[in-house]
């Protein structure tokens, strides 16, 4: 796998399109991330609490970390103090969880809010109805220590494209509902996370601002 050469290929795609690449390193050596950071590449992607944690404390500095799997609330409080975006706030209690632990080390943490638009049963994700009613609660006005910074999600898994693309254009315009009907604090709508190595072309035809490119950069994954 030549990480530089695929670093490179999404540095062009990003540019192009206007969009943010996250490289998706989960289960990968920390010596293929170097690859990928010495070639240009700044954010990384990482699913698992622990793994993040131990890739954040041996790797450089300058490298920014987003969260993209989903996040048992015990956890939340290993990765508050360094993570840059946790894409996978999946429901209120995490949320809150997130609020609570970024409060006691008086920081602010991005989140996104991850929207359940796959016809799979196993994905997380709140529904459309569940954003807006938290949108609508006095509740989010509380949480001083979050901004949630825009909505994630993943199609489902097919290789029915008319279906991937209605997923995301669903995903899209509910994101532009919330963003033109909320005037709320502590919410930015500014990040629509949706697209994979699979699916990111339709994804940013779609209105995508943020892929989440795994395999197409490291190769694939050995679990
Ligand atoms: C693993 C993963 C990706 C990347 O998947 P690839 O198909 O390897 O690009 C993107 N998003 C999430 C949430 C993931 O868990």
């Amino acid at each position: 796998m030549n990480i530089a050469k695929h670093v490179k290929e999404f540095q062009s795609v990003a540019q192009k399109n206007d969009v943010k690449i996250v490289a998706v390193s989960k289960t990968k050596p920390p010596e293929d991330i170097m690859q990928a950071y010495q070639a240009g590449q700044t954010i990384f992607g990482e699913n698992k609490a622990q793994e993040l944690v131990s890739k954040y404390e041996s790797l450089p500095r300058e490298i920014t970390w987003h969260m993209i799997g989903h996040l048992q609330r015990n956890k939340v409080k290993y990765i508050v103090p360094f993570v840059d975006l946790i894409q996978s706030v999946d429901s209120l209690r995490l949320l809150k969880e997130v609020n609570k632990q970024a409060a006691k080390i008086d920081r602010k943490v991005n989140v996104l809010l991850q929207i359940h638009i796959a016809e799979e049963e196993s994905k997380f994700g709140f529904s459309q109805e569940e954003v807006l009613e938290l949108l609508n609660s006095q509740e989010i006005r509380n949480f001083k220590n979050i901004t949630i910074k825009g909505l994630m999600g993943m199609a489902t898994f097919t290789d029915d494209t008319h279906q991937v693309r209605k997923e995301f254009r669903s995903l899209k315009s509910f994101f532009e509902q919330i963003r033109s009907g909320f005037d709320l604090e502590n919410v930015s709508m500014e990040e629509l996370s949706m697209g994979m190595s699979g699916d990111y072309q339709i994804a940013i035809e779609e209105g995508s601002t943020m892929i989440r490119v795994g395999s197409s950069i490291f190769g694939s994954r050995n679990y």
